[in-house]
């Protein structure tokens, strides 16, 4: 039989949530185990923010000579999208080595593998028993799953930043940050880009009028979006794909060699949660003001796997902290999310902080735009 670990705090995931959260409790002389199925440093170092933003660095270098093209810039630029891709990994691939580094250097144990609840305070992990007399659940978010016929031809955006050719044509299917900095990538490297949108307008979470101002930008790079679109089913045709879909009562069609995934993500919580007597609400983890599970007081969680606050690396460290001092000081510290800033990386960027206009009207303030 193999050997049994307790710990006084193990956490599922290696995120932001997890980092924060980790050294903040073994800083406290608390044993701790981390535990990712996936190589260790989350989605925003490995998967998201960062790669994200060294692609939008190439589109960057081109948006600016074109823009100077004209005033002292000759020539066309271009992107290399393989050397692209290259230097994107120069930044991630050294990322997991140094997590389990500083994890090992601070004496916090690291686990391989998928974990999942066996117990109301155990946890199995590669075919080990692992207990714990507190569990946090760091384990993020993964793209909403797609129910249409041939969701499966969809690549996620974790498949999209390891692409290793750009094909010529993208269908974004979603119109949030996602698609909208994807977009600003793939069209600067040459491709044709289609964002399909189910709502109104893209970037729902930012104000109207500056999407609005973002959309020109939008069109003059050639990125088409076609807004009150529903993504129907996806066709194999002639070594590509054809995205069909309405836009209100009108059939639409949209040919792809490559269609993303932008349409959302949810908690991550295929953990075997029951077995832990750990309460769902929506499809999400029921838990109380201080990020601890309503039904075993044993677990708290953080970040996109609490989707208390908005999905932002920010929020998740911000919660990685509001767990921590739970955990060491007992439950008295509640998130705040108010005030927390939101970028979309298009070029150029747009921003949001704080209330929208909406919002504030609808909540009856007296305010000056
Ligand atoms: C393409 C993209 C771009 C983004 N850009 C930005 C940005 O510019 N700014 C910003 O603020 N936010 C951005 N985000 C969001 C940001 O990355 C997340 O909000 C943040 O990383 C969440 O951190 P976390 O600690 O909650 O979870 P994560 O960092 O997602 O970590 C969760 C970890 O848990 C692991 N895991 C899940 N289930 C299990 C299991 N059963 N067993 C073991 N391990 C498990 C996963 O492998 C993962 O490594 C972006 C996200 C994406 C996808």
């Amino acid at each position: 039989m193999s050997e049994r670990k307790a710990y006084d705090l193990v956490i599922i995931g290696s995120g932001t949530a997890a980092q924060v959260a980790s050294f903040r409790v073994r800083a406290a002389g608390w044993s701790v185990a981390v535990i990712d199925h996936l190589p260790f440093g989350g989605t925003c170092a490995l998967r998201g923010c960062d790669p994200k933003k060294m692609l939008i660095s190439g589109a960057e270098a081109i948006d600016m000579a074109r823009r100077m093209r004209g005033r002292g810039a000759a020539g066309e630029l271009g992107i290399d999208w393989p050397e692209l891709i290259a230097f994107k990994r120069t930044f991630t691939d050294p990322v997991p080595a140094n997590h389990e580094r500083r994890y090992a250097e601070h004496g916090i144990d690291a686990f391989h593998g998928k974990a999942r609840f066996t117990g109301r305070d155990t946890i199995e992990v590669g075919g080990q028993t692992v207990e714990a007399r507190h569990v946090l659940i760091a384990t993020g978010a993964r793209p909403v799953p797609l129910t249409f016929p041939g969701a499966g031809h969809v690549i996620t955006s974790d498949r999209f930043l390891e692409l290793e050719r750009l094909p010529a044509q993208v269908v974004m299917v979603g119109g949030g940050y996602i698609a909208a900095e994807f977009s600003h990538i793939t069209a600067r490297a040459g491709a044709k880009v289609t964002v399909l949108q189910r709502a109104d307008r893209m970037l729902t979470r930012f104000e109207p009028e500056l999407v609005g101002w973002l959309m020109e930008k939008f069109a003059e790079i050639g990125v088409e979006v076609r807004t009150g679109t529903a993504v129907e089913a996806i066709d194999e045709v002639d070594g590509g794909f054809r995205v069909r879909g309405r836009a209100g009562s009108e059939p639409t069609t949209v040919d792809a060699d490559l269609v993303v995934h932008a349409a959302g993500r949810v908690p991550d919580l295929d953990l075997n949660l029951s077995a832990a007597g750990i309460a769902l609400e929506n499809g999400r983890l029921a838990h109380n003001e201080f990020l601890q599970s309503v039904s075993n007081p044993a677990v708290y969680a953080a970040g996109d796997a609490a989707a208390k606050g908005p999905p932002l690396t920010p929020v998740s460290s911000h919660d990685g902290r509001v767990v921590a001092a739970n955990l060491l000081e007992g439950n008295r510290h509640r998130p705040d999310y108010r005030g927390v800033p939101s970028v979309a990386f298009t070029l150029p960027p747009i921003a949001a902080v704080g209330m929208s206009e909406a919002a504030a009207r609808a909540a009856g303030l007296a305010f000056r735009v």
